[in-house]
């Protein structure tokens, strides 16, 4: 048996796990699935959650094809810079786990040992997420009432994932940090300039969290050119826009070979007070 920081979701108390399930004090019980995840989705009956199955291939192939590698180097320095030797992180919203994979390596380039786990309310996203990294722990929750104990990560990192402020607070423990990342104005700009006749601008929510400091915050600004029609199509898929847009917007970029889009997000650096 390994304890997790994952928690029971019917009563809150602690889980503990091993090859084959985690349980409760009380007996409710969850089964490992086969790619090594756990579901701490009570709801999961009412329907797919989260993102869809293309929206979430699309993302990985574009991701992949390194047009964000200049989000992910930067997000790993800060994680390499606050995380302490035995620490442990949590990935909310993780997605299909490409930004959590490449902590992972950064933190053991580094030497640095460290608990890694990494959660999405899509099970099609957590179910990638598995494959791909043996280090990471994996699991179908909700942002919204995190199934995580209290107090019990270290640095918590939130990536383009819905803004849960104070389940991030609960979770962390005393001076833990939070790694926050949010589209800037111009991001991915030029995109909406070609599927919309009335492009706007993104804005950014204010800074001040209730219970943290705001220890630093930076904008990452540049520019990449997306190659080809496969990419465009899943840059488009893997945004709001992708679903959004009307068709006239999907043929415009369909006559497109290549597109040069900014690349514009802020990072907020947050300790709990
Ligand atoms: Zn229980």
């Amino acid at each position: 048996m390994k304890t997790t920081i994952y928690i029971c979701p019917v009563c809150w108390q602690e889980l503990t796990e091993d090859a084959t399930r985690a349980v409760c004090p009380r007996g409710h019980a969850f089964d490992r699935a086969k790619e090594g995840y756990f579901n701490l989705l009570l709801s999961e009956r009412g329907g797919v959650h989260g993102d869809n199955r293309d929206m979430i291939l699309s993302r990985k192939r574009f991701l992949e094809r390194g047009y964000y590698d200049g989000i992910s180097a930067r997000v790993c320095e800060h994680v390499v810079a606050h995380m302490p030797q035995g620490g442990v992180l949590l990935d909310e919203g993780a997605g299909e786990g490409f930004y959590t994979a490449r902590m992972a390596d950064a933190l053991e380039t580094v030497g640095r040992e460290a608990q890694l786990f990494a959660f999405d309310i899509s099970k099609d996203a957590v179910k990638l997420a598995s494959r791909r990294s043996k280090m990471l722990r994996t699991a179908v929750a909700g942002i919204y009432h995190m199934p995580v104990a209290t107090e019990s990560v270290d640095v918590a990192v939130n990536l383009f994932a819905p803004l849960a402020a104070e389940e991030t607070h609960r979770v962390l423990r005393a001076g833990g940090i939070f790694l926050l990342a949010v589209p800037e104005r111009e991001h991915l700009f030029s995109l909406k300039e070609v599927l919309y006749d009335t492009p706007y601008k993104n804005t950014v929510a204010d800074e001040a969290l209730a219970g943290f400091s705001l220890l630093s915050t930076e904008e990452i600004r540049y520019e990449a050119t997306v190659d080809g029609q496969e990419a465009l199509i899943d840059l488009l898929r893997m945004t709001p826009y992708g679903y959004r847009t009307p068709r006239a917007g999907w043929e415009r970029l369909m006559s497109y070979e290549r597109l040069r889009i900014p690349v514009h997000i802020r990072l907020f650096i947050y300790k709990k007070v």
